[in-house]
């Protein structure tokens, strides 16, 4: 069976453009990992990324209008306000004579499933949860001209409209999947970075999260063996990879069984005169982890912190303290490795106190001293999607307005209004610094290296601003958004022109 497994066009979002809540960060090697397993079934399959090859939307519709897979796959991205153009190319198809079966796979297709069969008829199977197994059946039965109500972990319609679905547990040995199809970039530079992932799933539950949602069910974490991930190290390093991040939502894992295996991956990467990065929770960390990840090749990490309040860590069910993620912070510091920290500043139950601590723990721990760090960590706001727990209990409590393409985001209604007022005009302000950041001609254009003084100058503004804004919404009255704004923008466009 002719198979097309597709990675279809990102479009960044105009509002969203320094969101990447939208999709987990593995999702990238996703639809690579599905065509190793087609093609693992003995299918012809023909894997387009455009990512990589750059295709816009009509680009990849005229190239599948062509070739007219049997089965086509798509790695369905959420893309805030543009997700509506993947559902347009894939009515256009079948509106012009494309004949293939169209399945979506993924993070969002599995998480908003239901509604995506309900609306999008074009759309003829989902894959939901993990896709490789699934999609293999897949194309084995359409091959077949088998029955698909009977694959396990696939969603379709029934003839009455109604969904026919039956879970599939996710694969217990992630040494079962072969190693992730990867596009070719034309000119590959020698500091290219590669993504590979060496774990799947988490096995904490944090509200916000999509990653628990997407292996409801099944087991909550599972490593791939060392063995397994040195040989897909190797095979790249033979292609010219020096550099690798590992996308694994929690790269260590649980325990004293995750903390070996990882001492033991680190053993057998030593040798390999690499470098990489990941991602993983504060409390996996200890010095002799840290000594062990650093020894060989380790320069960059990620650790979802999300607060400085332990009220709010245990709404959004972090399962971590203050204390261990400063000790974290620390930890790498002590390895001369600068963490970069997930953190959400504004949640819908905060209060004026929270952002107090917030803005305390970020200024001890010395986070505030870069611009680009500075506006994130100032600015993120909880975001709430279909699927997570999250979105179910403000639903639940009547908070929550569903928003976005067939209501896969929430606004969630804030419990203090002071808070959603500091969060609207902070949000304005570091997104106003941060597209600058972007602009070649901007003082404070990130690839200037943050050098200028006029980056230090943007980045006490910022977090001035924030405290003189926090002592105003403590006042009875609070100011006009509008007119604040507009003196916002003046103040930045003071120094920045
Ligand atoms: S620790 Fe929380 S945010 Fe991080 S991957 Fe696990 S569930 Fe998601």
């Amino acid at each position: 069976m002719k198979v097309t497994i597709l990675e279809h066009p990102r479009i960044q979002s105009e509002k969203r453009f320094n969101d990447i809540a939208n999709t987990p960060l593995w999702s990238c090697l996703m639809g690579g990992y599905a065509a190793t397993a087609v093609e693992s079934a003995g299918h012809d399959v023909r894997f387009i990324d455009t990512t990589v090859n750059g295709w816009n939307f009509e680009t990849t519709y005229n190239d599948l209008i062509k070739h007219t897979p049997d089965l086509l796959c798509v790695n369905a991205v959420y893309l805030w306000e543009n997700t509506g153009k993947l559902f347009e190319l894939l009515i256009r198809l079948k509106a012009n004579g494309f004949t293939g079966h169209i399945n979506l796979f993924g993070f969002y297709s599995t998480l908003a499933w239901e509604t995506l069969l309900d609306k999008v008829s074009a759309v003829d199977s989902i894959a939901v949860g993990e896709c490789e197994n699934t999609l293999a059946e897949l194309a084995c039965k359409l091959g077949n001209e088998g029955f698909c109500a009977d694959i396990k972990g696939l969603a379709i319609r029934g003839n009455n409209g109604n969904h026919l679905f039956k879970p599939r547990m996710p694969e217990k040995n992630p040494d079962n999947f072969g190693i992730p199809q990867r596009a070719k970039f034309k000119n590959m530079a020698s500091e290219t970075t590669v993504s590979i992932l060496a774990s799947r799933g988490c096995y904490n539950h944090c509200s916000f999260c999509l990653v628990p949602p997407f292996y409801n069910g099944g087991p909550l974490w599972r490593g791939r063996s060392p063995e397994n991930i040195i040989n897909e190290i190797k095979q790249m390093i033979d292609q010219g990879y020096r550099d690798f991040y590992f996308a694994d939502a929690n790269f260590i894992g649980p325990g004293e069984k995750g903390k070996r295996r990882i001492m033991e991956l680190m053993d057998m990467i030593k040798p390999l005169n690499i470098t990489f990065g990941m991602e993983t929770r504060s409390n996996d960390l200890d010095e002799e982890v840290m000594e062990k990840l650093v020894s060989a090749g380790f320069t960059s990490l990620l650790i979802g912190i999300e607060s400085g309040s332990s009220s709010v860590l245990g709404n959004l069910q972090k399962g971590a303290s203050l204390n261990t993620s400063e000790r974290a912070i620390q930890l790498c510091r002590d390895f001369s490795v600068e963490p970069e920290v997930g953190f959400l500043m504004f949640v819908p139950d905060s209060t004026l106190e929270d952002l107090e601590h917030n803005l305390a723990f970020l200024e001890k721990n010395n986070l505030l001293d870069k611009l680009e760090r500075t506006a994130n960590l100032l600015s993120h706001c909880q975001i709430v999607l279909m699927g997570t727990s999250g979105y179910t209990h403000f639903q639940n409590k009547g908070r929550l307005k569903p928003k976005g393409i067939f209501d896969f985001e929430g606004d969630v209604e804030y419990s203090d209004p002071r808070v959603k007022w500091m969060s609207e005009l902070i949000v304005h302000a570091c997104l106003y610094v941060l597209r600058d950041t972007s602009r070649p001609e901007s003082p404070i254009f990130w690839q200037k290296n943050g050098q200028n003084p006029i980056c230090a100058e943007t980045n006490d503004y910022l977090v001035n601003l924030f405290k003189k804004l926090l002592m105003k919404a403590k006042k009875a009255s609070l100011p006009s958004l509008t007119i604040i704004k507009q003196e916002i923008e003046q103040d930045i466009k003071g120094f920045l022109n």
